[in-house]
Order: C-alpha cells, then structure tokens, then sequence
C-alpha cells in the first residue's frame, strides 16, 4: 500500500514538531474522527491547528473508508492523539463515524500495524482509544475490531508472512513440514 504524503494532501506546515524513536513506540491506537466520510484531511488538520490549537493534525495516519492512508505526523512524530500515549502509541484515524468502517479500511489500518511492527521489531499492542482514555473513541463497531486482533480476511495483502504481526496469516502459517524419509 502506499501512504499518501503531506504534500498530497495540501497539509499545513506544523508549527512545531517533536519526534520520538522506535524504541519508544509500544502501542497502536484506533481513532475515529466523528465526522463525514467525506471530510477532507486538510479540513481535519484545519480544526486541529485553528480549533483546538494544536501544532499539526494530531495523528500520526489517517485512513478513509475507500483504504487510502494519508500522512499525518509520520511513524515518529509525537502526536497530540491520547494524552500520556502519544509518545509510545501511534495513532491511526478513520475517518468517520461508529459503523462507517469498511473492509477497505481496515485493511489499511491493518496494513499500517504490520508495518509498524516490522519497523519497530515487535509487535505493538493493539489499542483503542478508548482503552487508555474516557472517550467513545473509537466508536463500538471500530473497537471491537480492534479488540478481536484486526482481522482482515484473506489476511493483510501484499504483506510478507514474516511481516504479519500475530504470525498466523500468509502461506508459511499453512505449510507443514515435509516428513523427513526414514
Ligand atoms: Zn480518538
């Protein structure tokens, strides 16, 4: 999958960045932006920025129910998602409301915890917002997802079986040994 840059996207300059390292990052928190399927990221970054007075768009990604995933603060930016998890947990927006979510959607949420762990080199745990804060976030139907392992049949595509986060999906997790001749 491919991650649609800032620059595609129109994205404001922040005005101000923090980054954190691999070592640091532990979790993946699910978001739901509780707005229209159709809100441009740009108008999500405008209300962070103007709104709430943040210093950039406070996801790390954002995804929108046809699978597109775009840029928010990056692998390592330090986000402004779940207080006292922003530094360890990497946070993923769909963007919509509870019920919204598509397959392609979760795919590419999917597609982003793979990718994660790969670069982190362990698996990070599979949150919720709603698990390390007081909010609806990320809506039932999202949550419970997230909480069933991220699911995604026919398993997270084009992503090697080594790279699968629970090592359970791809061709090698169906392959049997070969009986050694006797
Ligand atoms: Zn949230």
């Amino acid at each position: 999958m491919n991650i649609i840059p800032r620059s595609g996207w129109g994205a404001r300059a922040p005005r101000s960045t923090t980054t954190t390292s691999w070592s640091q990052r532990t979790e993946f928190i699910v978001h739901y932006s509780l707005g229209p399927t159709t809100q441009s990221v740009r108008a999500i970054q405008d209300f962070h920025m103007d709104g709430q007075g943040w210093s950039d768009i406070d996801y790390n990604f954002l995804v929108d129910v046809a699978g597109r995933i775009y840029e928010g603060r990056g692998w390592l930016g330090v986000g402004a998602h779940a207080p006292d998890h922003n530094t360890s947990g990497i946070g993923v927006c769909m963007i919509g409301r509870d019920g919204d979510s598509t397959l392609a959607a979760k795919r590419a949420i999917r597609w982003l915890y793979d990718e994660a762990c790969r670069r982190a080199g362990w698996n990070l745990a599979k949150l919720g917002h709603r698990d390390v804060y007081a909010t609806s976030c990320p809506g039932n139907e999202l949550h419970a997802w997230v909480r069933a392992g991220m699911p995604v049949d026919g398993g997270a595509a084009g992503v090697p079986a080594e790279h699968v986060g629970d090592g359970l999906v791809g061709p090698r997790a169906l392959r049997r040994p070969a009986p050694s001749p006797q």
